[in-house]
């Protein structure tokens, strides 16, 4: 086939322990996942949960034990982390049940959907859409995937990130409003999931910004690390 450019390049993301990569479809995000982090947010209570997508090439696949670099963005003064538990779909499937949800898990990962807070305020004032303050050129920073069967005890998981060394944002993943099995079962209520889907499930709560030459440190326990360098 004869292309008018260049297609784009195949963004997958390393599969730990593997020689394998995860090609990505899509990425889902979740919005105010966590209860303390939608109260810092000015909310409350037991909303049903919403979703938002970023573009696949705003991911940076950052290994594990190296620093990652991480462009500030333009137009904010306001760049929020945001620690996040990512979903791995290995199997796609339309109007999943929790029950079933598993059955369509490979992996997971650790990401931070990073924010420009101050324009995606601006939108939610004006009732516009929150693209410009979330989906971003290099809003969407992960490391490995690890397969779920390397996985215990994920539900008693430690959530965490630090900004040069001082807490930020700790919390558990036992305290997501919406499980992960809930969140699959409404997500693929509106979309057809497919094989290579990511799913950014909520951060808690502890979002602030970061500023050039910050050092974050993140990491979900029993998943893996990150680490990144704004410049
Ligand atoms: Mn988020």
């Amino acid at each position: 086939m004869k292309f008018t450019h260049s297609p784009q390049a195949i963004i997958a993301i390393p599969v730990v322990n593997s020689d394998k990569s995860f090609p990505i479809h899509r990425i889902y995000c979740v919005g105010r996942n966590y209860e303390e982090h939608a109260k810092e947010m000015g909310y409350t209570g037991r909303e049903a949960p919403f979703f938002f997508l970023k573009p696949t090439d705003s991911l940076i696949y950052v290994p594990n034990g190296s620093t990652g670099e991480l462009p500030y963005p333009s137009l904010t003064q306001n760049f929020h982390h945001e620690i996040e538990l990512v979903v791995a779909i290995g199997v796609g499937g339309k109007n999943i049940k929790a029950q079933d949800a598993e059955n369509h898990i490979f992996g997971y990962a650790v990401g931070l959907d990073m924010t420009r807070r101050d324009l995606q305020n601006d939108m939610k004032k004006q009732g516009r859409p929150w693209d410009i303050g979330k989906s971003f050129d290099h809003s969407s920073p992960m490391g490995p995937i690890l397969e779920k069967q390397s996985v215990q005890n994920l539900t008693q998981a430690r959530i965490f990130l630090s900004v040069n060394g001082q807490d930020r944002q700790s919390s558990h993943i036992n305290k997501l409003i919406w499980n992960i099995h809930e969140t699959i079962e409404h997500l693929s209520s509106a979309w057809a999931l497919k094989a290579g889907d990511l799913i950014f499930t909520g951060t808690p709560e502890g979002v602030n910004a970061v500023v050039k030459g910050d050092l974050m440190h993140g990491f979900v326990e029993g998943i893996g690390s990150i680490d990144l360098k704004v410049i």
